[in-house]
């Protein structure tokens, strides 16, 4: 099945304990659309950068089978640039800049050759960019995934509310969870958030794995314990590129496969992590993706009599 992808194409600038980069490309929809090229082969992405985005880089995502027809170019204007330094635990981070450029004012065209996509992801964006894009889609898709953060529950919680009432699954960290909700307890803060629109949630957790609630549901999704955590950076969005990438290959949103979902989703972070921005995504091999899914289910499965 297809899946349409938008969000951020972006330059990002990295600070972790182990170094410094300078201007890397980044961007939601970059590791989403990334992660998914090894599960999906319709694989469309609706996103804008500036001037300055390299040409390699669109060649890059089109080697990988995305389908870019939906990516504008705004010759005169700027790609839209993040950068963040993460703490020493790796696990947190702190933006120090973001510079939404030629993403503020974005109007999304959706291709003629996009419609009927059945699986949409809206990675991180500006909130009435994610609605536009739904209110654009001539038949809704069977199912719309939508990813936020912070930033937006600050400057633009109203919109954000209003798309959130309009999607199926959601995906935020333990801390935007809690901003959105007003409450602690994530037990108590899933059970507000899925009144407010999505009858899924997935609550992530870094390092400590994530949380998937529907109704009384609950399943959770260990992280794999690494040797070396190199950047975190993208890690959110390349497990719901990989969550989505195997619910689209599969065709289908049971309960049950989106539980294996959100392993593919982790194993598919797991490898993010171990190298700089996108570089251990570009080359991933079925075998490596595989045997990472495997460590997964030896790391949490186990008999009781
Ligand atoms: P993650 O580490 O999965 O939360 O995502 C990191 C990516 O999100 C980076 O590559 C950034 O370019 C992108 N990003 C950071 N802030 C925003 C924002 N406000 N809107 C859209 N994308 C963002």
């Amino acid at each position: 099945m297809s899946l349409l992808t938008v969000g951020s194409v972006a330059f990002d600038a990295l600070e972790t304990p182990f170094g410094k980069t300078d201007k890397i490309i980044g961007g939601a929809a970059t590791y989403i659309t990334l992660a998914a090229s090894y599960f999906t082969k319709q694989n469309n992405l609706v996103a804008v950068v500036g001037g300055d985005f390299p040409q390699e880089m669109i060649s890059l995502l089109e080697e990988h089978g995305v389908n870019t027809e939906g990516l504008e170019i705004v010759k005169e204007g700027k790609t839209f640039f993040w950068s963040g330094r993460y703490h020493e635990d790796m696990n947190t981070r702190d933006t120090l800049e973001t510079q939404l450029n030629v993403m503020a004012d974005f109007n999304p065209v959706i291709p003629v050759s996009y419609q009927g996509t059945e699986y949409l992801m809206l990675g991180n964006t500006v909130p009435a960019t994610q609605k536009l894009v739904i209110e654009r889609m001539a038949k809704r898709p069977k199912l719309i995934m939508l990813d936020t953060m912070n930033l937006w529950m600050n400057i633009a919680m109203d919109d954000l509310k209003e798309v959130l009432k309009l999607v199926d699954l959601l995906t935020i960290n333990d801390e935007e969870a809690r901003q959105l909700s007003g409450e602690y307890s994530l037990r108590k803060a899933a059970a507000k958030i899925m009144e407010m629109g999505p009858k899924t949630l997935i609550i992530k957790k870094g390092e400590h794995g994530a949380l998937l609630f529907q109704g009384e549901r609950i399943f959770f999704a260990p992280a794999l314990p690494l040797e070396e955590v190199f950047d975190p950076t993208g890690a959110g969005d390349t497990f719901a590129g990989g969550l989505i990438g195997y619910l689209a290959s599969t065709d289908d949103i049971s309960f049950d496969n989106m539980k294996r979902a959100i392993i593919y989703g982790s194993a598919m972070a797991s490898f993010c992590v171990e190298k700089f921005g996108t570089e251990r995504l570009v080359n991933l091999s079925q075998e490596e993706i595989k045997s990472r899914v495997q460590e997964f289910v030896n790391l949490s499965s186990f008999e009781i009599q």
